[in-house]
């Protein structure tokens, strides 16, 4: 056997054990139900932009300050328009997947762009 159980939220004890469709902690008595990995994907993980809203697939956002692009001497600069983005599960927080105009295909945070 195993199979390694999620510590306590509580107390970060190891010592955590099933009870029916519980995890019980035996060391602060805290009881929970275990995360359930098969749900709750695709509607809590909203991507914002800058200032809170909510990105969506084919949006229009605004890069709100100059990005250093490899191999391109003047980069991205702030207030450049990229239209039609696509939101992908990006590494290092690069979750927008779009096209800028005269640089081409790249993946942008959606921390450094503002919902057009
Ligand atoms: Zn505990």
């Amino acid at each position: 056997m195993s199979e390694v159980l999620p510590s306590c939220p509580e107390c970060s004890s190891v010592h955590t054990y099933p009870m029916g469709t519980l995890l019980v902690c035996p060391e602060c008595g805290h009881e929970w139900a275990p995360a359930d990995e098969a749900e709750g994907d695709s509607a809590e993980k909203a991507i914002r932009d800058s200032v809170g809203n909510v990105l969506a697939d084919g949006d229009t956002v605004t890069v709100i300050k100059s990005l250093k692009v490899k191999g391109s001497p003047t980069g991205i600069k702030a207030g450049t328009k990229v239209r039609n983005i696509r939101l992908v599960d990006g590494v290092d927080g690069h979750d927008i997947d779009c096209k800028v105009d005269g640089f081409g295909a790249m993946q942008l945070k959606s921390s450094v762009v503002k919902k057009a």
